[in-house]
């Protein structure tokens, strides 16, 4: 490999130059083994963040981070391995619904998720709230559950991409994380060292998003396929609205029966959905379905005959978590209070808002959000029954159901939901939820 002086690069980047693949890659170590120093490193993503990147550029710094550590090898394992990446919102739980359905419509589901962080929730913390469920295996483990099960769902290994780990610390401390070649390499390094086939993204935008407004989401959409195809592999991302919750619950404990209940057939219209669609993208890119008619009649044989829950139990009992969580909802952590928002005296007509941010602040107030990656959440408390967009109210119709292990916190949380609610006297005009498909 070339060697370059870090501030050649910091300069060239500085004044809008592209950089060469020998200097990305070079930047891409020297953040590892020490060759470009913090300070260099932050002035380098600094001027990336202002100069930007060429797709050329940020396929290079994608495949250059994903081989700065272990890339995992599934190829000797049969079947099509496809996952899915949410950008992340509030109550996207469909990770936990998707990963089993999927496997028991044939496809093997190597998903590597991340914790929550703010006002989002992340899947490993969910999945925690199953007594037991294990998320940080070994390579070899994850490999045999998926072989077995068809679908596991762990933590990041430390060995995979460990310049991310670095380079995302130093852009979350120095105002560089809202740079799109940033994110596009961030998530796509790390998708890409699974071992996949092919991937499907959602690609969140709105009040409780990463990316607040569409276009900037399309943007990264277009960035994280047009990365895939320079690495051969075929990416699919949909964009969807994040406006309001998806679902009706939001935190831990909540999200997991909310999960289950899909998987028996009992799920809201908004999160299958969703579901449905991420899902149907991953059998179609997997070719076990012909087109997305062909995928919903097997996705919905697979709730309807129980399979996709029983990959759901053979999925938690071979991650160490305890099945019976799934006839017994009280095994999981449990708040001691559970507290119904009600609509106050005036209101009538209908629910005109859900602000999905303020939810997720609500969730941060019970104790069940993460301020700092240290911090450790309240399994129990959450939100549940959520009303959505559109439905009737009246005095004292239940706004939600929070569930609340501190009456203090409870009380900030519930001042939350209060704000978030909003009414109005006409049936609000409702957006599709799934706004594009970029292939
Ligand atoms: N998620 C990631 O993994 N990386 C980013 O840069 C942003 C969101």
């Amino acid at each position: 490999m070339s060697v370059f002086f870090p501030q050649d690069i910091i300069i060239k980047k500085r004044d809008g130059g592209a950089l060469s693949r020998d200097e990305i890659e070079f930047f891409a170590r020297g953040v590892s083994d020490g060759r470009f120093a913090d300070y260099q490193a932050t002035a380098l993503l600094m001027a990336i963040f202002w100069r930007g990147m060429t797709p050329q550029e940020t396929a290079w710094l994608t495949d250059a981070m994903m081989r700065s550590g272990e890339v995992i090898d599934l190829k000797d394992l049969p079947g099509a391995k496809v996952d899915k990446h949410s950008t992340g919102g509030v109550g996207d739980k469909v990770s936990l619904i998707l990963a089993p359905l999927a496997a028991a419509c044939g496809l093997k589901v190597p998903m590597m998720s991340g914790r929550g962080l703010g006002h989002t929730g992340g899947t490993l913390d969910k999945l925690e709230a199953i007594p037991g469920f294990k998320v940080q295996l070994s390579v070899h483990e994850f490999r045999a559950i998926l072989q077995k099960v068809g679908a596991a769902m762990i933590g990041q290994t430390p060995q995979v991409v460990p310049a991310d780990r670095k380079l995302y610390s130093l852009r979350d401390v120095t105002g560089t994380v809202e740079c799109i070649p940033l994110i596009c390499a961030s998530i796509m390094s790390k998708k890409l060292a699974e071992g996949i086939d092919s991937l499907v993204l959602d690609v969140k935008f709105g009040k409780g998003a990463f990316m607040k407004k569409k276009a900037d989401a399309l943007t990264l959409a277009k960035a994280m396929v047009a990365v895939g195809k320079a690495a051969g592999k075929p990416v699919w991302a949909q964009l969807t609205a994040m406006n309001q919750p998806l679902g009706h619950a939001a935190g831990h404990t909540t999200e997991v029966i909310e999960s289950i209940e899909c998987l028996k057939g009992r799920g809201p219209a908004d999160l299958m959905e969703v579901t449905y669609a991420l899902t149907g993208h991953m059998l179609v890119l997997g070719a076990l379905a012909k087109d997305m008619a062909e995928a919903r009649k097997k996705m919905e044989a697979a709730i309807a005959n129980g399979s996709a829950l029983e990959k759901f139990r053979q999925m938690c009992a071979a991650q160490g978590g305890d099945p019976k969580v799934i006839e017994n909802y009280k095994l999981m952590p449990t708040a001691k209070k559970l507290f119904e928002v009600k609509a106050p005296a005036d209101a009538k007509g209908f629910v005109s808002e859900v602000d999905a941010l303020k939810c997720g602040h609500a969730i941060m107030a019970l104790g069940g959000g993460r301020a700092a990656v240290t911090d450790k959440v309240d399994h129990a408390v959450g939100i549940a029954d959520l009303i959505k967009i559109g439905e009737p109210v009246a005095a004292g119709t239940r706004l939600c159901t929070l569930h609340v292990n501190d009456d203090a916190k409870g009380a900030k949380a519930e001042a939350f939901i209060r704000e978030a609610i909003k009414f109005s006297s006409i049936v609000p005009k409702q957006e599709s939820l799934i706004q594009d498909l970029i292939q």
